[in-house]
């Protein structure tokens, strides 16, 4: 059988533990059989990210930046206990910190669905994603103990020494108090990749604020995003037969539950943190979560979710064989396929995309699956190893 061939490279971000042995073994199973695979490779290890200065995380982020397309494997964001275990130079930041910066993009996470494990919501039929703008507000806050009476007050100067001020509130005895701030810029950035993904996956968008009450900060996010749709995305959208709507956080929360699911729910900071929480949980397992990054130009990085599993590792380290669900980084390598076989003109890529991808849920609804999942698993189900997994799989494609 010929391998299907590729145009442009696409980045591939290696990792840590756990899902380190899982990418080998995935693109030795699942992809290299079939694909005369073309990577620009980046080890985003933590040994080699030390060894580099964590320069090799900077440089991925910029070949994410000229070829559009990279994957990602989990990497270890290190801590005081693994500045000991790996002898660090320096406890480097977050990658995903780093990545995101560079692209200045947004986070959508999506449950992969399969049969036998049934959402709480019992009206959900498709998966819901969840679009959170991860600046500003009140990660960025400034707060305060009030001790007692006074006055509170917002007051702003600004560069040419101009001073516009407002009273908060006359305190009468003690409280709290916070300041937080937004900018015109990363809203506008969250609101280019939230239209900009809705597209690229065909899907409508939500957004939510609660402007009714915030009536300048919220109100600011929801301009923005009107504005913008008006201005560059309408036409896309009425062609691609998709909608952008927008309504209140309390509502939105109500039609959600209701809903069939199938649509992208863009949030603000902080409701998109505990939402995409609740979505995870009400959707099954982190295992079985996606997650891309796009950013405001259209470039996207595709990752699981979780992370890099490390109690797994060690077991595996010590000879044992794991049951580590490789499916989130599977859908990863997929998605990430798929879309390069979309910007470069590859019908068969994007074809492989989808039948990898149906040949990994066709092997969990035949009841075969890793542990974690068949402990969830309504129906007939053995669960396997990651190897058998990975195999059976491999059989199907
Ligand atoms: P984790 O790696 O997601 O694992 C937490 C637990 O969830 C595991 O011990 C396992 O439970 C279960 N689990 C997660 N993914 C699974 C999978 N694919 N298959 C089966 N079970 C799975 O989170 P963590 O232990 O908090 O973090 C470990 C390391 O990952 C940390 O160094 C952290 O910095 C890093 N991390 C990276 C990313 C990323 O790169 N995007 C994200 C989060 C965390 P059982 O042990 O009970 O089986
Ligand atoms: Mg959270």
């Amino acid at each position: 059988m010929a391998k299907i061939q590729m145009k442009t490279p696409l980045v591939e971000m290696d990792g840590d533990e756990m899902t380190r042995i899982l990418w080998a073994w995935i693109k030795e199973t699942l992809i290299e059989p079939f694909v005369d695979l073309k990577t620009e490779y980046y080890d985003l290890g933590l040994k080699h990210r030390d060894e580099t200065d964590d320069q090799v995380t900077v440089d991925s982020a910029n070949a994410a930046k000229k070829y559009g397309v990279a994957v990602k494997c989990a990497t270890i964001t290190p801590n005081a206990q693994r500045v000991e275990e790996y002898g660090l130079k320096e406890m480097w930041k977050s990658p995903n910190g780093t990545i995101r910066a560079i692209l200045d993009g947004t986070v959508f996470r999506a449950p992969i669905l399969v049969n036998g494990v049934k959402p709480t919501v019992r009206t959900w039929k498709k998966p819901i994603t969840i679009a959170r703008h991860a600046y500003g507000d009140v990660y960025k806050n400034t707060e305060t103990r009030i001790p007692g009476a006074g006055k509170a007050e917002l007051v702003f100067t600004g560069a040419d020494g101009q001073e516009t001020r407002k009273t908060v509130f006359e305190f009468k005895g003690p409280g709290v108090l916070q300041g937080m701030y937004n900018l015109d810029g990363s809203i506008t950035s969250f609101a280019h990749s939230c239209f900009r993904y809705a597209l690229s996956i065909g899907q409508d968008l939500w957004f939510s604020t609660k402007d009714t009450i915030s009536k300048v900060y919220d109100h600011r996010f929801k301009d923005i995003f009107a504005e913008l749709y008006e201005k560059e995305y309408r036409e896309a959208f009425e062609k691609a037969g998709i909608t952008y709507f927008y309504t209140l956080i309390d509502d939105a929360v109500a039609r959600v539950v209701r809903s069939e699911g199938g649509f992208i729910w863009a949030c603000k900071n902080y409701d998109g943190d505990v939402m995409s929480d609740m979505i995870a949980t009400a959707f099954g397992s982190l295992a079985m979560m996606t997650s891309v990054l796009v950013s405001p130009d259209g470039q996207f990085e595709y990752e699981a979710a979780h992370g890099t599993v490390t109690r797994h590792y060690y077991r595996y380290l010590k000879g044992e064989e794991t049951s580590t669900n490789p499916v989130a980084t599977i859908f990863a390598w997929s998605g990430a396929l798929r879309k390069r076989g979309e910007l470069d003109g590859l019908p068969e890529l994007q074809a492989f995309a989808d039948r990898l991808e149906k040949a990994v849920l066709d092997t969990i609804n035949g009841g075969i699956m890793t542990k974690d999942l068949a402990l969830l698993y309504e129906g007939e189900a053995r669960g396997v190893s990651s190897r058998e997994f990975l195999e059976a799989v491999q059989g199907r494609m």
